[in-house]
């Protein structure tokens, strides 16, 4: 059995230059992190050839004592890192994604057509919340379900609570849906309890950008308030690519979500679980909730408010105002320049970020603002100093946009500090391993 780099010199050649890639940019793209040697080699073990379709104990194949004991650990691991008691919470640590998880726990708890409401795209949600627009049923999720936005108040950048209650009290949502990919501040969860409460409404959170954040208690719990928490593995919590449903044990409207879900994900959606995964996700769960993990998370949050604040000091128009986790999401429109744009010079100078639509933008292909995410750069040791240089950076980037000057290769200033960035250092993943 050989080596990669003798089997296929080709990929292995796209890998080493990803690695690069990776090593020498500053990574600010708020869903991605850089996971730990001992999360990589556990998805790159043996564990990737077993079948196992089914649940620990019930399985449709056999030789699976090991698996079965590698996923009751993953649950176990799972509920301690979200501190749940295993009377009333379970997991299944199945999905195979977090656009996979979510539309197991629809299937599980609707029929097609009933209504549900999450935030709308263009104000920080996600398409597996219901997206669509005018002319087109764009989601799986809004092809198969009725779905009507909430949405932000323009004026303020928070949640229009008000507005999704009144809504709700009218369209009777059978499922209200927190959580987002653009939202830089806490969901008002005891709110939209009483909102779900109001209508019968089923109260779901997709905790996937900020699960690190509520696993170190750093952000606001949401499963104090709601039914079902959904989650990715691989953003803020840094573990391998993966999803997660985590469901209330008592009945909640009459449904069983522990059986509605488990069914939901297998042999509703899914397949044989992908054992690897699992297998980084359990060494995932042991890393958070180890004191480094909860120190790393509070380091996310004060590196992402120094950025806030020096792109505050800077005149940048700061969506809401400012930052409660790993995201600053910036208005560029009052500068007269895209966010598109924006993300093009700064790839060219290695920073790594993504042109994010604003409230109030109104096209989705050429948006109004940037995403800028904290996770990533935290893993790699930086700190508040290094986060207000990278803000000085940025407005650099938009600086020489707005100029239209060109490529930022006259920027002396930027490219020691890339150089710093790709030193020996700055190592990739021994830090968190
Ligand atoms: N939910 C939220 C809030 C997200 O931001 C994302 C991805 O960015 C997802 C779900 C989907 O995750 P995946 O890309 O793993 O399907």
């Amino acid at each position: 059995d050989h080596g990669l780099s003798e089997v296929d010199p080709e990929v292995c050649s796209i890998i080493s230059k990803e690695k690069e890639r990776q090593f020498k940019s500053l990574e600010l793209i708020a869903s991605e992190n850089f996971t730990s040697r001992a999360v990589m080699e556990a998805v790159g073990s043996c564990l990737t050839n077993k079948y196992s379709e089914g649940l620990p104990g019930k399985r449709y194949y056999g030789g699976n004592e090991y698996i079965d004991e590698l996923e009751i650990l993953c649950q176990k691991r799972a509920l301690a890192a979200f501190h749940l008691d295993e009377k009333k919470w379970g997991v299944n640590v199945q999905p195979l994604s977090g656009s996979p998880a979510n539309f197991e726990v629809y299937t599980a708890i609707l029929n097609p057509h009933d209504r549900i409401m999450g935030l709308d795209l263009p104000h920080g949600g996600h398409l597996s919340h219901g997206f669509m627009t005018p002319k087109r049923r764009v989601s799986g999720t809004s092809i198969y379900f009725e779905s009507m936005p909430y949405r932000l108040d323009e004026s303020t950048g928070l949640v229009d609570y008000d507005m999704l209650e009144k809504t709700a009290t009218l369209f009777r949502p059978k499922l209200i849906i927190a959580g987002a990919s653009a939202y830089p501040r806490d969901f008002d969860y005891p709110r939209m309890r009483k909102i779900a409460d109001a209508v019968g409404a089923f109260l779901m959170m997709d905790m996937a950008h900020i699960s690190g954040l509520v696993a170190a208690s750093v952000v606001a719990d949401p499963f104090e308030y709601c039914d079902i928490v959904t989650t990715t593995t691989h953003k803020s919590l840094r573990g391998p690519r993966g999803g997660m449903i985590f469901f209330r044990k008592d009945p909640i409207h009459g449904v069983d979500l522990e059986s509605a879900i488990n069914n939901a994900v297998f042999p509703g959606l899914q397949g044989g679980p992908h054992n690897h995964t699992i297998g980084g996700l359990a060494v995932c769960l042991k890393h958070a909730q180890s004191p480094e993990f909860k120190a790393y998370q509070n380091q996310v949050v004060s590196n992402c408010r120094a950025l806030a604040n020096r792109l505050v000091e800077l005149g940048y128009t700061v969506v809401s105002g400012g930052s409660d986790n790993h995201l600053v999401l910036v208005d560029l429109r009052p500068l007269g320049v895209d966010g598109a744009r924006v993300e093009k010079v700064l790839d060219m100078a290695s920073i790594t970020l993504n042109k994010n639509s604003v409230p109030g933008d109104k096209s989705a292909l050429v948006p109004g603002g940037i995403r800028i995410g904290s996770p990533a750069m935290t893993t790699r040791g930086f700190k508040e100093k290094e986060f207000t240089a990278i803000a000085d950076f940025i407005h650099e980037g938009v600086q020489i946009t707005i100029d239209a000057k060109g490529l930022v290769s006259g920027s002396s200033k930027l490219q020691e500090f890339l150089k710093f960035v790709a030193s020996p250092d700055f190592s990739l993943t021994d830090k968190v391993s």
